[in-house]
């Protein structure tokens, strides 16, 4: 694997490669690669020639009082990991290369990236906007992979590609998640072991969405309140959303017929984390 630490190297290898075989596939992370990420790889690996990935901990994305100086990096552990996945280069530029001094233009989401996490993290998806444009022009991949686990982050992306014309597929990757259903994500090394359980408390309140669409239930208030009930077992919980919303806009629905996406976030102690349901539509 080719690691390209620079802006320049890493045009320079993904137009050899882009020449040199057909198709290139891009996987963006902020490292601390779990199997989420590499199923990313994966996928990327299976349908691709190439498969390029990146590790940045894009400082733009955070907010000024969340853990971008606290974010895990493993940069060691995550070369070997994304090697064995057979990622062909990986990008791992610094800050200062990504944002030189004077750097004046950014990705405006408009009022999508203002819903959901965009709500209670302002010019978050701004950062996600701007860095994922970013790479697109620097790797010019034919397919750019993202995970189902960021819900909000997949839906300002497709528009962000759609109103920018980049030419470029975005694959949507499931959510993988621990055996007991917790969302695999770079923040759950945060937990104390009492946390890790509590934090089953949203994978918990999706299945309890699930049963109740299994059972017929359309109506996204009775979808919210078995989410609020299961929410209320944990008295210190704190929940940010709990929502019924469209997948595309973001915006919320009252019946999930045409399809919907169940997404949630919630404090356990100071870790944020997310997971959400998506309900395809009824024939
Ligand atoms: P991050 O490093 O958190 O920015 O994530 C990089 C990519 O991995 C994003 O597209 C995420 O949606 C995806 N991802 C993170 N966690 C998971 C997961 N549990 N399952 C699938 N994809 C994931």
């Amino acid at each position: 694997m080719l690691l390209c630490k620079t802006v320049s190297e890493m045009h320079d290898a993904c137009r050899s490669l882009r020449n040199a075989e057909h198709t290139l596939g891009l996987v963006p992370t902020m490292g601390a690669l779990h199997a989420g990420h590499l199923s990313l790889a994966t996928a990327a690996r299976a349908q691709n020639d190439a498969v390029a990935a990146s590790i940045f901990v894009n400082p733009m994305q955070f907010g000024p009082h969340e853990d971008y100086e606290a974010y895990p990096r493993d940069f060691d552990e995550d070369y070997h990991k994304l090697e064995s996945a057979g990622v062909h280069v990986l990008f791992a530029p610094s800050a200062e290369d990504m944002f030189p001094p004077g750097n004046t233009t950014y990705v405006d989401t408009g009022d999508l990236g203002s819903r959901l996490d965009g709500a209670s993290r302002p010019g978050h998806f701004r950062g996600v906007a701007t860095i994922v444009a970013r790479l697109f022009h620097i790797v010019r991949p034919d397919r750019a992979y993202f995970g189902q686990k960021d819900a909000a982050q997949v839906a300002v992306l497709r528009r962000m590609v759609r109103d920018l014309n980049f030419p470029v597929q975005l694959v949507v990757c499931p959510i993988v998640r621990e055996h007991d259903g917790l969302a695999l994500s770079s923040r759950n090394r945060y937990l104390t072991s009492v946390e890790r359980r509590r934090a089953l408390i949203l994978s918990q309140a999706l299945a309890a969405v699930g049963q109740l669409v299994e059972q017929r239930e359309t109506r996204a208030e009775v979808l919210q309140a078995a989410m609020r009930q299961t929410f209320a077992a944990d008295r210190e919980v704190r929940v940010d959303y709990a929502a019924v919303v469209d997948p595309e806009t973001l915006l919320p629905v009252e019946d999930i017929f045409g399809g919907a996406l169940i997404a949630v976030a919630t404090w356990i102690g100071s870790t944020r984390l997310i997971d959400n349901l998506l309900i395809t539509p009824r024939s």
